[in-house]
């Protein structure tokens, strides 16, 4: 069996450990401090640690690694980074500059379950969950790369988080925790295909986090033609749940909808929006879709994506439309490992 991975342990997971080993408890936050505030990779390396704890520690746990196998930067600044896991397994990220500071998009898994038409990380189906410390790796691993700090995180690369529930969250409480890289929640947006039953779960965690709901549809009928999840859960049912997260947390739900020409970007799709929205503390972010290849979605034209901004801004719906970064390298969504995992065959 696999060793357990000691990067993906909370500080009171880390206690549990020593008082194991007969080791006293602020060993732990020694531990925890190398592992998610000086990002070390190897047991050797810390240092305040006797070679005896260590050894104990190396014969039962492992620490996970990410290594950087391609990277790709685009004029506007943007990195995309392929990483292997120990694994393997292949997983993408992408740093994006931005005036505020410096966000990293992570992967949660490696391919997805979702099936969303339009996404090329689905196409596989899902290959594996990540681990909390996998997921920390990316932002850890970008940040020594860039040597600047990453004030911001967006669980939106590959895979669904609310379907790795476990190791998402406990990704979230390390990550947010003052003695490692300490992210405020504030700072961390989770992106979900809509897993309502999973929604209403992190509703009782009583977050701070961005809940953002890929919602691109108005209606049952389009969205069962563009995401599966539609089938299992109808907007009636996504939204209530939203409603209630929302309520519960009193911080404002993104809705994410990717415009694709002649599907769903219609005057009439932004009328029913509107209608579905009215209630809700929300804020709509427009996408313009990224031509995927094996599909044969189409990009809206730009004057189509500002009417529709423009109508459910009249509305009174807060309506932006999302800023395209990296596009010159196929930063987007599972682009660049795909193309990666069909070169290596
Ligand atoms: N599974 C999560 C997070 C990963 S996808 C989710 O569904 O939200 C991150 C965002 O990228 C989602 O809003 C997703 O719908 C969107 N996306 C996927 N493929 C896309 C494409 N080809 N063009 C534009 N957006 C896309």
């Amino acid at each position: 069996m696999a060793k357990p991975d000691l990067r993906s342990m909370t500080i009171e997971e880390l206690q549990i450990l020593t008082d194991e080993i007969g080791e006293p408890k602020f060993r732990a936050k020694q531990i925890f401090e190398w592992l998610h505030k000086k990002n070390v990779n190897s047991f050797d390396e810390m240092t305040n640690i006797s070679k005896s704890m260590r050894e104990k520690m190396s014969e039962k746990y492992k620490i996970s690694n990410l290594k950087i196998v391609e990277k790709k930067e685009s004029k506007d600044g943007t990195i995309k980074y392929l990483f292997a896991l120990d694994n393997d397994n292949i997983i993408e990220s992408v740093l994006m500059r931005y005036s505020f500071g410096n966000a990293v998009c992570v992967s949660s898994q490696a391919g997805c379950r979702m099936g969303c038409s339009f996404c090329a990380s689905t196409l596989n189906g899902l290959e594996y969950n990540l681990l909390a410390g996998e997921i920390l790796e990316q932002v850890y691993e970008i940040q020594k790369d860039i040597g600047e700090r990453i004030s911001n995180v967006v669980l939106m690369g590959s895979g669904e988080p609310l379907d790795n529930y476990k190791n998402v969250l406990k990704f979230i409480k390390i990550i947010n925790d003052e003695n490692g890289i300490a992210i405020g929640q504030r700072h961390i947006t989770l992106s979900t295909c809509g897993l309502a039953e999973k929604i209403l779960l992190l509703k009782e965690e009583n977050l701070q986090i961005t809940l953002a709901v890929s919602l691109h549809a108005p209606n049952d009928e389009i969205r069962k033609s563009i995401m599966p999840v539609a089938k299992k859960y109808s907007i009636d049912q996504l939204l209530g749940a939203c409603k209630e997260y929302s309520d519960a947390t009193k911080r404002r739900i993104t809705f994410e909808y990717a415009l694709i020409k002649d599907v769903n970007d219609s005057i009439e799709c932004a009328k029913e929006l509107s209608h579905r929205l009215k209630n809700m503390l929300c804020h709509v972010n427009l996408i313009p879709v990224n031509d995927v290849k094996e599909k044969n979605y189409k990009r809206s034209s730009e004057t189509t994506i500002q009417n529709f901004a423009d109508y459910l801004n009249s509305k009174g719906i807060e309506t932006t439309v999302r800023r395209k970064l990296g596009s010159d390298i196929n930063a987007a969504c599972g682009q660049l490992r795909r193309g990666y995992l069909k070169n290596r065959g």
